[in-house]
């Protein structure tokens, strides 16, 4: 029944700016996105490409769905608490868009898995951690390949589109100096915001029209925006061709996630079989298939475990009691 849809209807509107017009809006159609995060920004990022018409889309995201996501993760609902980010974004972007070709990838992005970004023609930064900004600033700049960075936290964010010729991230931003989400809160106007932002710059870059490298902060609370020039930095490893976040072989440290207290350890692949019959020996386990569930602790196949707790120590320390050192 949906393929039977009139496709330019659906896009009418669209196709009368003189910004787009018929030849934009195959253009749309055609080229390759990658949507990295599938959370705040990325629900919204990849919900307006997907209705705008653009069709190849690959969204990464490790992640499954809580309960404090709702709040500004648009495109989940409360029956999708547990499930897998990516899976269920797919689902929904299927049934807004049935001529979308969607690819999920229900991994953690690292220097041994990002080759999966060959041949895209942009990657969209929709993530909430320093560690993939800084793999993508570094694998986009190596295949030239333009990406936005965009990062929203409390009720303000930024955006820049980072073009294989101009200034990258490690020109202005040391991962030190970023401030992550965790505590702080995030209001889901800015999220949204910062997503209309980046999908509008996606849509230039598409349509190939000319961008400036220039960096957007906006605070949506104090209805206050300014443009920052950035310019290329002496001496930075990335323009350089010093590829360092390439040549890391993965995150070996937990990672705190955005604003609910998670940490992720990344361990060896798991039999998750042998592991659920001994933890279903001491509690409720939860099987979907691809991951399990037991007490704070969620457990994917790649041997990745996302863990509640109040501080790394004590994700370590369930890690190590219920997995394996
Ligand atoms: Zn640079």
């Amino acid at each position: 029944m949906p393929s039977k849809r009139n496709v330019s209807e659906m896009y009418s509107r669209q196709i009368l700016l003189p910004e787009i017009g018929v030849e934009g809006q195959l253009q749309l159609h055609q080229k390759k996105v990658a949507i990295v995060g599938i959370g705040a920004v990325g629900s919204v990022t990849a919900e307006l490409l997907t209705r705008a018409g653009v069709e190849n889309v690959i969204i990464i995201d490790r992640d499954c769905i809580e309960e404090s996501n709702l709040q500004r993760q648009t495109l989940f609902t409360e029956g999708d608490i547990g499930k897998s980010k990516v899976n269920i974004a797919q689902e929904k972007l299927q049934k807004i868009n049935s001529h979308s070709k969607i690819r999920a990838e229900a991994i953690n992005l690292s220097a041994k898995n990002i080759d999966l970004l060959q041949g895209i023609d942009l990657v969209l930064d929709c993530t909430d951690n320093v560690e993939t900004r800084f793999l993508l600033n570094d694998f986009c700049r190596k295949e030239k390949i333009p990406w936005i960075y965009a990062a929203a936290i409390r009720t303000s964010g930024y955006v820049m589109p980072i073009l294989p010729s101009g200034p990258c991230l490690s020109c202005f931003l040391t991962p030190a100096s970023l401030e992550t989400c965790d505590r702080v809160g995030v209001l889901n106007t800015i999220t949204t915001s910062i997503a209309a932002l980046q999908v509008t710059i996606a849509f230039k870059i598409i349509l190939g029209k000319e961008v400036e490298p220039i960096l957007t902060y906006y605070n949506i609370w104090d209805t206050m925006s300014k443009s920052i020039t950035v310019k290329k930095k002496q001496n930075c490893q990335t323009c350089q061709g010093n590829y360092i976040y390439l040549h890391e072989s993965g995150w070996k440290f937990p990672i705190r996630f955005c604003s609910s207290g998670i940490f992720q350890i990344q361990g060896q692949s798991q039999d998750l079989k042998n592991i659920k019959e001994q933890w279903q020996k001491i509690g409720a386990v939860v099987d979907d298939g691809e991951t399990l569930r037991f007490r704070n602790l969620t457990l994917f196949k790649d041997g990745r475990a996302l863990i509640k707790a109040d501080s790394e120590k004590e994700a370590i320390v369930a890690y190590s009691k219920y997995i394996g050192t």
